[in-house]
């Protein structure tokens, strides 16, 4: 099977099933876990923070944010189709009870003024904006960019209203390979930032926060609470240092085979590419072929490629480590049969 479901599905390599194997570890809750404490200051220094904090997930990253950053009843701006307002269990009400303030962005990214206009709270009849939410790439606009520059703009204005930032960065990684430029760049304009290991880096397990030594000791404490403190975590952290020193620039090769990919499915009869592919999120629209993503979802399962049936007629094909310029050369002439078949019908 050729599983472009997602990013996160890439089997650990040969190199970080060793460091797990070798890693030092010790009680991580103790922070006794030598392992760990390297994965975490290595972090800390890549994204430009004082500290750096491993968490199990991204969700789990984005509501130690969202905890530490808001007190309750107060509302956070973000995105309408960010990861944190729709993928994460209704979390920021259950856990932090803040209510979001969702903004539409232009393929992922909000304006400053749009922003800006959102914020609330001088009158008493309105929640108080406690946080501003970005999120870099945008997964649901599909691997979007979202430019330093307009990172700044955005920062201005939360520094005008004393505002926070937090970055859902699970893939940061990408935009910053994308536009070959440091995280650094991009971080600078956030108080605090989270990635993923786990998705185009290649690890088995867990993401990073980072922020000010001040938001680490809180998101610890919160960490702690959510039942995420871990013990000999450096069987986890080994592999996490492998995906942020050789595992970030091969991403060049993922956002080269989903551009290559969609210049095919722009060729393709019935089917196109929705906007434009910027990394590694492919989202093809298959409207014209009279099936729903679902039926269209099955078919390619039946051809051995797996796909996301992402919205009714949008189907998302994400490339990874794990997919060979092979397999999307494959992928590529399944969707040509698949949609010629629907042609001769
Ligand atoms: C994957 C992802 C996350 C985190 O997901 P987990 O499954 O909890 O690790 C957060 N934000 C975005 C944009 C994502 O794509």
């Amino acid at each position: 099977m050729i599983d472009l479901r997602s990013d996160t599905v890439t089997k650990l390599t040969d190199r970080m099933r060793q460091k797990m194997f070798e890693a030092e570890v010790g009680d991580d809750v103790y922070r006794d876990d030598p392992t760990m404490r390297k994965l975490e200051e290595l972090a800390a220094e890549m994204l430009g923070k004082e500290e750096a904090l491993f968490v199990t997930s991204g969700t789990q990253g984005n509501q130690i944010a969202v905890l530490v950053h808001c007190s309750l009843g107060q509302e956070i701006i973000l995105e309408e189709g960010s990861h944190i307002l729709r993928y994460e269990g209704g979390a920021t009400s259950a856990f932090a009870g803040i209510q979001p303030f969702p903004i539409k962005g232009e393929r992922g990214s909000m304006s400053a003024l749009d922003i800006e206009a959102a914020i609330r709270g001088s009158d008493i009849h309105e929640a108080e904006t406690g946080l501003i939410c970005l999120e870099n790439t945008h997964n649901r606009a599909g691997g979007t960019v979202t430019s330093p520059e307009r990172m700044k703009e955005i920062y201005a204005v939360a520094e005008r209203h004393h505002l926070p930032i937090h970055l859902d960065g699970a893939r940061l990684m990408n935009a910053a390979v994308a536009l070959k430029r440091p995280m650094t760049d991009f971080t600078q304009y956030v108080t605090t930032v989270q990635i993923c290991l786990s998705k185009g880096l290649g690890a088995p397990v867990g993401s990073i926060i980072a922020g000010s030594s001040e938001f680490i000791t809180k998101a610890r404490k919160w960490r702690k609470r959510l039942g995420g403190g871990l013990r000999q975590s450096g069987i986890l952290a080994a592999p996490g240092i492998i995906a942020l020193t050789e595992m970030m620039d091969r991403l060049e090769e993922d956002h080269e085979h989903a551009s290559w990919l969609a210049e095919q499915v722009n060729t393709t009869p019935l089917l196109r590419v929705v906007g434009e592919v910027e990394t590694n999120i492919l989202m093809m629209d298959v409207s014209e072929t009279g099936l729903t993503s679902k039926q269209f979802v099955d078919l390619l399962k039946e051809n051995g490629i797996l796909a996301n049936a992402f919205a009714p007629t949008i189907v998302r094909l994400v490339t990874h480590y794990d997919v060979s310029k092979e397999a999307i050369e494959q992928t590529a002439n399944v969707l040509k049969q698949i949609t010629s078949e629907k042609l001769v019908k």
